[in-house]
């Protein structure tokens, strides 16, 4: 079974051919970063026009890197949220004007299940069940997938996802967008115990997140020391505050894993690309005789090979959308 994914959720257009759910027959990104970066954040309404703009030359290219025509294509799967709207509707505009022409049936993919799903592509042993840590832009969910397609949260950040705390920790020491790769590598010439931050607990929700108290500490910390016009060292200061994510990240994984009877633990989404995080890991995880799988780098951060993944094994469940598939910027993990 050949898929023809698509993904334009944010501020990647994207289309991948993969083949049988973990075959990347080609994977292709184009990137609006450099574009956004002058506003330090993604512009929306700039998002939607450049997926326009990319659309139809990125899946050309994923078509011919991939040596398959449209007539061979068996299926196309497309995100459909969640995300920002005029970004997701391109995608899903395209991906029904190519099933309508081609009469090939179209299969929406939930993007977080797409993020889940990169763990697929180069670990041909990993199958459900398992526990999940997605940690992205937008998300922080500890998630146990039960089955292909099946998804129970049992945790998830009360404010600040992960990513977006790399990301404004990143702005506020003058790093630039995005912020979490910066701090990965700024982080490797600094000291995790410099300054001491604080590590936030949810009474009653043992899985459950908060970063927004971290996030004003280190605020407050450089604040603090502008008052006293003594000079930050950012490094020290990355590395302090990637320790302090890393550290809830996985205890509480590790905690869940245990309690839930969970041997296999996976993490998704772009932050988990961060170097110490899957040092920090691993090596907890082996302590505790887990496996642990992580996607390379360029199947965490957004990419449609992900969502032809998630929409194979949604093909073989049967899962088919109509032409009235609509773009939904707030989609739930697990709803259909
Ligand atoms: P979502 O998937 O929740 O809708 P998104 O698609 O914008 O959000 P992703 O593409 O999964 O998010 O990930 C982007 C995030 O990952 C950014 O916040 C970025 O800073 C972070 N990130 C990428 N690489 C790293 C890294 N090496 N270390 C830490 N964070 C990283
Ligand atoms: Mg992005
Ligand atoms: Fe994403």
């Amino acid at each position: 079974i050949n898929i023809l994914a698509i993904e334009t959720s944010c501020d990647e257009t994207a289309a991948a051919v993969v083949r049988n759910g973990r075959e990347v027959r080609s994977n292709i990104i184009s990137s609006q970063i450099e574009l956004h970066k002058l506003y330090g954040g993604v512009v929306p309404e700039i998002a939607s026009r450049k997926h326009i703009e990319k659309i139809n030359q990125v899946i050309e290219e994923a078509l011919s890197v991939a040596k398959i025509t449209l007539e061979e294509i068996d299926a196309i799967g497309v995100t459909y949220g969640p995300g920002l709207v005029g970004a997701l509707l391109v995608g899903v505009a395209e991906a029904k004007a190519i099933s309508f022409a081609t009469k090939k049936p179209l299969i929406g993919v939930h993007h977080i299940e797409g993020h889940v799903s990169a763990n697929y592509i180069e670990h041909k042993q990993l199958k459900p069940p398992f526990l999940c840590l997605i940690v992205s832009g937008g998300h922080t969910h500890l998630v146990l997938v039960k089955d292909y397609g099946e998804y129970e949260i049992i945790g998830k950040t009360r404010d600040d996802a992960a990513g977006e705390a790399f990301d404004k920790v990143a702005r506020a020491i003058g790093l630039g967008y995005p912020g979490g790769p910066k701090i990965d590598k700024l982080s490797k010439e600094g000291r995790s115990d410099a300054i001491s931050f604080p590590r936030a607990h949810i009474e009653g929700s043992p899985y459950d997140f908060s970063f927004s108290g971290l996030k004003s500490a280190v605020l407050n910390y450089i604040n603090s020391m502008e008052m006293k016009n003594e000079e930050i060292n950012k490094a020290d200061l990355a590395a302090s505050f990637q320790e302090a994510v890393i550290d809830v990240l996985v205890t509480r994984t590790i905690m869940a894993a245990n309690d839930y009877g969970m041997k296999q633990v996976a993490i998704a989404g772009g932050v988990a690309a961060n170097s110490a995080l899957k040092k920090v890991f691993s090596t907890a995880c082996k302590e505790k005789g887990l496996e642990f799988y992580y996607p390379s780098p360029i199947l965490c951060t957004d990419n449609a090979a992900m969502i032809g993944a998630a929409a194979y094994y949604e093909y073989i469940r049967g899962k088919r959308s109509g032409y009235d598939l609509n773009a939904i910027p707030n989609l739930k993990i697990g709803e259909r």
